[in-house]
């Protein structure tokens, strides 16, 4: 278990006192992950808080015992309960008070059921995004795992590359390239990985098809490992061969903009601003319309968490300890896509890139 995990707790006791909230259901597996330890899929912890007092349970069934005992922190008590947990669960709850559920976890089932239990003894109360929040500003040891993460996903790239480009199929790279991902220790992709070629890159989330990449295409190429637990998430676009005009005009573009989003990047602005310095160019070149998804995401042990860096959304300014990428594209439909992506973590003054790969205009051919 992290030497963070207390840390963590308090973090959230205090935002319970806050709250007014007597005890938390956390049930979202990277949030239960993230504060017990507990890898499993099933299994759900209870927060309590006193004014004195704090306890904590966690709750799974007996196919997950010996995985609990080994990976749950000692600050939770492990309860064994059948597989609804519920019943269990609210059995440990004295007295009456206030309970804090995730509502963009918990199903409406699971919500009925637990009123029915509780029977008017606690009231349940929304309160998601307490654990995100926290989840947003990495230790130390998280910024290590993220790096390690990013660092084998980069050599199971460049393993792939040594194969060229051209001539292979979309999907034959993206296997090719979980298989080194995962040779070189990864525990899985982070997301299914995305490899596009010339006008198919024009879709930002492409499948890879069945389709060989040709000459004079650019191929965009968006990948991460999960590594102990933490994700990374990278992007590069590479020519098939010698670029055209419109390619290098577009790639010089989008490079221009990640690095104005890096150059932006530290605690303070909000990810809306960091938006803006990369988004502002692209607009200025015409490419507005061709740009039309946020500037960045946070990643940790989820692919895709808080802070977003979004003309989308509130103004909260980021704070050292985010991971977030930096990732501008230009997509023109029927005819090209580029996209570039760095990992970075956030400090007082500025940022440090995890991503190790070149960003210059490659030939792999
Ligand atoms: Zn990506
Ligand atoms: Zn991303």
């Amino acid at each position: 278990v992290a030497s963070g995990t207390e840390r963590r707790i308090e973090g959230v006791c205090a935002v319970m006192r806050e709250r007014n909230l007597d005890a938390l259901l956390v049930s979202a597996p990277a949030n239960v992950r993230y504060l017990t330890g507990y890898t499993g899929s099933h299994g759900v912890a209870l927060l309590t808080v006193s004014d004195e007092s704090e306890a904590h349970s966690f709750f799974t069934d007996f196919r997950y015992e010996t995985q609990a005992q080994e990976e749950v922190g000692k600050a939770f008590a492990i309860e064994i309960a059948p597989l609804d947990l519920f019943g269990v669960l609210v059995k440990t709850l004295e007295g009456n008070g206030r309970l804090g559920f995730d509502e963009s976890h918990l199903t409406v089932r699971d919500h009925t059921r637990l009123d029915e239990l509780l029977d008017g003894r606690f009231e349940l109360v929304c309160a998601g995004g307490v654990v995100e929040h926290l989840r947003e500003v990495k230790d130390a040891d998280e910024v290590r795992r993220i790096e390690s993460a990013a660092r084998l996903a980069d050599e199971a790239l460049q393993r792939v590359l040594e194969g060229g480009l051209a001539g292979r199929t979309e999907r034959e790279l993206a296997i090719e390239l979980e298989l080194q991902m995962r040779r070189l220790g990864a525990d899985a992709a982070s997301f299914p990985t995305i490899v596009a070629a010339g006008a198919h890159a024009a879709l930002p989330h492409a499948h890879p098809l069945d389709v060989r990449v040709g000459t004079r295409e650019l191929v965009t190429i968006d990948w991460g490992a999960v590594y102990d637990g933490y994700c990374s998430d990278c992007t590069r676009t590479f020519a098939s061969s010698e670029p055209t005009a419109l390619q290098r005009e577009v790639y010089a573009l989008v490079l221009e903009a990640q690095e104005a989003g890096l150059a932006a990047l530290r605690a303070g602005p909000s990810g809306k601003q960091v938006d803006a310095a990369a988004r502002r160019l692209i607009e200025d070149a015409g490419h507005g319309a061709h740009f039309g998804h946020g500037l960045g995401h946070g990643v940790g042990i989820e692919v895709h968490e808080g802070p977003r860096l979004s003309r989308l959304r509130a103004d909260a300014p980021l704070r050292a300890g985010n991971v977030v990428t930096v990732e501008p594209g230009v997509y023109l439909a029927g005819e090209l896509g580029v996209r570039i992506e760095d990992l970075a973590v956030v400090s007082e003054d500025g940022s440090r890139v995890l991503s190790s790969l070149p960003k210059w205009l490659t030939i792999a051919s």
